[in-house]
């Protein structure tokens, strides 16, 4: 069969390898210069790793990502460094990547609290049944069974910081249970970072036959008469058997927009937020410590969520000797951290590092890059398992997968390969 994938993204190129290795005729049109999508990344000249435009890494629970790079035979580039991640409390930093850590930190105090804390997290642990979560929000359900200060304490301010003010109150507890359930501490990438994986992956699957068309964005996806696909994109309109869509649900309404109204208002009912990233390339290490991942609640007042130093993660020597800085958070497209130039942006961020190192100053910074994506990630409101748009759209030989669909899972480039494998597989048994 001819075959369509719409993004070269984890999804699409996972897709197109599944698709592939069962005897399809797989062409990929991506609208962009490169391939990776989201967790695509860039590279200076003096660097010999790219760095992600958003901080990405693996975890050593990603059963799909991991067993997939294991079938394209590149095992022994996958890397997993144990960096240091803390959390914020009265203008210090704690230790926050263990259970023993977390017990340690002094947010909670040492009485009652800290017990709910590591009850309620082993039982989340120990659950497999996340349906029953999907009906309370988070800050119901862990005032309930935490506590008012565990939840305050510990989860609002991750969950303001993800989901801004508006819907850190909706988010259902399944989601919570997801992604305490699939996360580790130790973190991994590739060896050369995430693009050098995305590209290796292009390349073979280029050798094997895939077309990847680059800068092709498609317009509009429509059914024929004689009951093909036909894909508009630019000038052109090829057809197909089939066809997979991989951006977000947005995008795809626009795309497909003889779908059926229900099927596109499930797809414009779906909530999402942007992040907001901004990286600098400093000339000294700016944690003394040496930590990795600073987690900032709103409520102390820096004007992002996450510090990221990447190269306390991996070697500065990878970077043309450069201290790299993320400076990430997770906004509505309608918050002015959308509209700012970057000298706007580094105005307000590049104060606040002062507070993490007295020493920087801003002759310390060498270069800066400002990325933005309008869907970076999902929200999942109650009950949400109802509001999942079908893989098969109601248009035979029309799919989609998006990072909106692998609930209750977080998004994430594991994710993205299991949604991808599953809506392959769907495509391969409605071709039998
Ligand atoms: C800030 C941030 C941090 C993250 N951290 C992590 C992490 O640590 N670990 C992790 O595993 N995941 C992380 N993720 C999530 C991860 O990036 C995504 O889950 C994953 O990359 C999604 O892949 P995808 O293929 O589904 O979608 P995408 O990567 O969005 O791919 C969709 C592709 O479609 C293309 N496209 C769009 N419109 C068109 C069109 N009209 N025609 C053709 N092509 C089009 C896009 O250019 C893109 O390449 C993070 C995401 C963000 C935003």
């Amino acid at each position: 069969m001819k075959i369509a994938v719409i993004g070269a993204g984890i999804a699409g190129l996972t897709a197109a390898h599944e698709l592939q290795k069962n005897g399809h005729q797989v062409t990929i049109f991506e609208g962009s210069d490169h391939v990776g999508g989201l967790a695509s990344g860039f590279k200076q000249p003096n660097w010999d790793w790219s760095v992600e435009h958003f901080y990405h890494h693996w975890f050593q629970s990603d059963k799909y990502m991991l067993p997939l790079i294991d079938e394209l035979g590149w095992s022994d580039k996958v890397i997993f460094p144990l960096p240091k991640t803390v959390m914020y409390y009265k203008e210090k930093f704690y230790p926050f990547d263990s259970i023993l850590s977390a017990l340690l930190y002094p947010g909670l105090g040492w009485g009652i609290n800290k017990i709910r804390f590591g009850l309620v997290g082993l039982y989340l642990r120990l659950s497999n049944n996340w349906k029953q979560f999907e009906k309370y929000t988070v800050e119901a359900w862990m005032r309930k069974y935490a506590g008012d200060k565990v939840f305050e304490e510990m989860w609002e301010p991750m969950l303001v910081g993800k989901f801004g003010e508006r819907y850190a109150k909706q988010v259902n507890m399944a989601w919570m249970w997801a992604r305490l359930k699939a996360r580790t501490t130790r973190l991994g990438t590739f060896e050369g970072g995430f693009q050098a994986f995305c590209d290796l992956f292009a390349a073979d699957l280029t050798k094997r036959g895939v077309s990847i068309h680059l800068n092709r964005p498609v317009a509009l996806i429509e059914r024929t008469a004689d009951h093909q696909i036909a894909i508009h994109s630019q000038d052109a309109v090829d057809l197909f058997d089939q066809c997979l869509v991989t951006t977000s649900p947005k995008l795809m309404s626009k795309m497909a927009p003889s779908l059926p109204e229900q099927y596109l208002a499930g797809l414009l009912n779906l909530k999402s937020i942007g992040a907001v990233v901004l990286i600098l390339s400093i000339k000294h290490q700016l944690s003394k410590e040496g930590y990795y991942w600073y987690n900032l609640p709103k409520k102390a007042g820096f004007p992002f969520l996450a510090l990221v130093e990447h190269t306390n993660f991996l070697p500065k020597e990878h970077f043309g000797g450069e201290t790299i800085l993320y400076c990430g958070d997770y906004l509505e497209t309608d918050h002015e951290y959308f509209k700012l130039t970057k000298e706007e942006l580094l105005e307000r961020f590049l104060p606040s590092l002062q507070r993490i190192n007295p020493d920087f100053s801003l002759d310390w910074v060498n270069h800066s890059w400002l990325n933005r994506a309008a869907y970076a990630q999902p929200v999942p409101l109650l009950n949400h398992s109802k509001n999942i748009p079908d893989i098969r759209t109601p248009i035979k030989g029309l799919y989609f997968a998006s990072m909106s669909q692998v609930y209750p899972w977080d998004r994430g480039t594991n994710f993205a390969v299991e949604i991808a494998q599953r809506a392959a597989a769907m495509m391969q048994s409605d071709s039998a």
